[in-house]
């Protein structure tokens, strides 16, 4: 089993330019390879990585006399994960051509310089990067302080190396054993999320649990906004082509701000996942349709926010580490509007409506607890409670019942 850990790195001066010069060198690698694949193709020629690897290095002496200094590695890797992406491209260009409706893959672009995460592979396969207690060994850089100690054993299969816009950090893959097994506390859970509060859990004990939502950006956003001005004032002294150090300055600071934000989202959502797939031996959650609820835009911010689909993905790998049954409700299955107690469907249930109330037993329950319910009877049925996925509801208003949910 693969398992990454992300840990933060304390690289002194001389190495923080280094990490930079190699990141810069990766860059350089793949766009010269790119723009290379893409004349060549204008003439009828489809090179691969395997032609554009050789080619670059007999220019690089030429071209970038600069990188005899640095770990060869970091442009190999660079064009290696251009060759990928390019056989990914090829191979959708040809479902299209075969009309298989594939889906969709963009051609890869060029890299920005100050792009929102730059970073590069150091490694050359298993054993070439070592990791010695709190020490990473990277190629031609030497031993970087790392903030905490590998917690994965094992075979060290991948080593990359990236910046945030905040921190370096070496993602470090690991070859490793399954988890222990943990017995669970509770047999089985129901999980309804949402946008006020993220996750509403009912377990099969009759116990229930909130898990709020942080929403980092929320609280941003002020500064966020002050930042944005101060660009595009810049923009208007300067002009948009011309570069300046402040406006530079400027986008360091937002990128260091998203960088913080996304910090504290990850932060909650693998201490809160962690907790709940450790004490339950089986979980059950909607199928949400976050494609077509962001095309509302009156809560397409908060729902990115809420990173409701992220939360849920590291939930199923946690589950699958954990050895937990993982269960996805059917998309169409309605679990706000059916009653938890009697299995009474509603025929419209409103977004404002918080507090769920039975036409048919007079049963009443937060709407977001009956929703969990709901999910819950899906792995554990109980008496009479069978619900169905709704007849009614066509595939035609997704959007509309996902969006009551919330
Ligand atoms: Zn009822």
């Amino acid at each position: 089993m693969l398992r990454t850990h992300k840990i933060a790195l304390c690289p002194n001066k001389s190495q923080e330019q280094l990490l930079r010069q190699h990141v810069g060198y990766a860059r350089f690698a793949y766009n010269w390879a790119l723009a290379r694949h893409i004349e060549q193709r204008q003439q009828g020629v489809w090179e691969n990585g395997y032609v554009l690897r050789p080619a670059f290095n007999a220019v690089k002496p030429e071209i970038a006399p600069w990188s005899a200094s640095l770990s060869q590695y970091a442009a190999k890797n660079a064009i290696l994960d251009l060759h990928k992406a390019l056989q990914r491209w090829g191979a959708y260009r040809r479902a299209v051509k075969a009309n298989n409706k594939p889906r969709r893959v963009g051609h890869p672009k060029f890299r920005a310089k100050h792009g929102r995460c730059q970073s590069y592979q150091a490694d050359n396969g298993p054993g070439t990067v070592t990791v010695d207690r709190k020490l990473v060994v990277l190629p031609k850089i030497g031993a970087v302080k790392m903030r905490e100690v590998l917690r994965f054993d094992g075979t060290i299969r991948k080593v990359v190396v990236k910046f945030d816009g905040r921190r370096w950090f070496a993602c470090v893959v690991v070859e490793s054993e399954p988890a222990p097994h943990i017995e669970p506390e509770v047999e089985a859970c129901g999980i309804d999320v949402g946008i006020t509060t993220l996750a509403s859990v009912a377990y099969s004990n009759g116990e229930r649990e909130t898990i709020a939502n942080p929403k980092p950006l929320a609280g941003a956003l002020s500064d966020l906004r002050r930042i944005d001005k101060a660009i595009a004032r810049s923009k208007n002294v300067h002009g948009i082509n011309k570069t300046s150090n402040r406006r530079l300055r400027l986008y360091a600071k937002r990128r260091r701000l998203h960088a913080r934000i996304r910090d504290i989202r990850a932060d909650h959502r693998h201490k809160t996942t962690t907790a709940i797939t450790k004490r339950c031996g089986q979980l059950s959650v909607e199928t949400l349709n976050v494609a077509g609820m962001m095309r509302n835009k009156r809560v397409a911010r908060s729902l990115a926010d809420a990173s409701m689909s992220g939360w849920l993905t590291t939930l199923e790998h946690k589950a699958d580490f954990h050895g937990r049954r993982f269960n996805k409700a059917d998309r169409w299955l309605p679990s706000s509007k059916t009653c938890s107690e009697c299995g009474e469907v509603k025929a419209a249930l409103s977004m404002s409506e918080r507090q769920y109330r039975c036409d048919e037993c007079g049963h009443t329950d937060d709407r977001d607890f009956n929703a969990a319910q709901n999910l819950l009877a899906e792995v554990q049925p109980k008496r009479g409670g069978n619900i169905s996925p709704d007849s009614n509801s066509s595939p035609a208003v997704p959007t509309k019942r996902k969006l009551q949910t919330a």
